[in-house]
């Protein structure tokens, strides 16, 4: 199997998450990962930060721990996961540019201001005009990462679940299908090819009753048909039994689609493995 990077998953260091990360790194050799990188939340909206738990010198200290107790048996990364929030860039900015990461996962949780999880913010929507509405702000927020690579900058590596509105859109309208936004889908994958940000393939949905992981199989052939050669691999795990879940799915996605290889990263460098 390709050697493979869980690049997408929680432990205790993320508000919303109470796994140790030492049974996340057990399970990952379980499994037969190559590595794992932990993303944890760092959530800057106003509404949120004050719950952020994100401690960069704990979570430093107990990745260097758990590096010299297993030493070369398995890669373990420190990563990031940044929601976007446009109104505090210079502040996320800032932080990234004093702290080091193997990979920095960007996501869009919040659309336009509004918490995308959060049913009463989108009041009187219909689910198509819902599921729109979110990729209409992770457009923006790509072109955003455009504009950010033209002026020579490229904080950001990993583009997380670009259609995680369906997971929502399942609980508040029982949604389970494809995704009838080409013009946006395409705009989004344009951008993020442009910027260089890897789109991951984020298989939590397949573990809540979903048809498809984030994105789905469309998706993917699509970027491929636009040149994309490779994309990340994201379990998105809150627990350690989840650990490197759905990776044979998402890797047997991208060779379907005609990807070449998996994107994993270490030390903030693109290790392009072939599929
Ligand atoms: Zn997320
Ligand atoms: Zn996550």
């Amino acid at each position: 199997m390709t050697p493979t990077f869980d690049q997408h998953l929680h432990s205790w260091n993320s508000f919303d998450c109470q796994t140790a990360p030492l049974e996340n790194v057990r399970r990952a050799l379980d499994v037969g990962l190559a590595g794992l990188s932990f993303t944890e939340h760092f959530d800057t909206h106003p509404a949120e930060w004050d719950g952020c738990v994100y401690d960069d010198l704990k979570i430093e200290r107990e990745i260097g721990e758990l590096r010299e107790q297993f030493g070369d048996r398995i890669f373990i990364g420190k990563g990031i996961e940044v929601c976007y929030q446009p109104e505090r860039m210079d502040f996320i900015l800032e932080f990234l540019e004093a702290h080091t990461f193997d990979v920095v996962l960007l996501s869009v949780h919040w659309a336009a201001g509004r918490a995308v999880h959060l049913k009463d913010q989108f009041k009187g929507m219909s689910c198509d005009a819902y599921l729109r509405f979110y990729l209409e702000a992770v457009r923006d927020c790509t072109e955003q990462l455009v504009q950010m690579k033209r002026n020579g900058h490229q904080p950001f590596r990993i583009l997380g679940h670009l259609d995680y509105a369906k997971r929502s859109a399942s609980r508040f309208f029982g949604f389970d299908g494809q995704l009838d936004e080409p013009k946006l889908l395409d705009e989004i994958l344009r951008n993020c090819l442009e910027a260089n940000i890897i789109p991951e393939i984020n298989t939590s949905t397949l573990r809540q009753n979903l048809s498809s992981s984030m994105p789905g199989i469309e998706v993917v052939q699509h970027y491929a048909e636009l040149g994309g050669t490779m994309m990340s691999f994201g379990s998105d795990a809150h627990r350690a039994e989840d650990i490197g879940a759905g990776a044979e799915h998402a890797i047997g996605l991208m060779k379907e689609a005609g990807l070449t290889h998996l994107a994993n990263f270490e030390g903030g460098e693109l290790c392009a493995t072939a599929l």
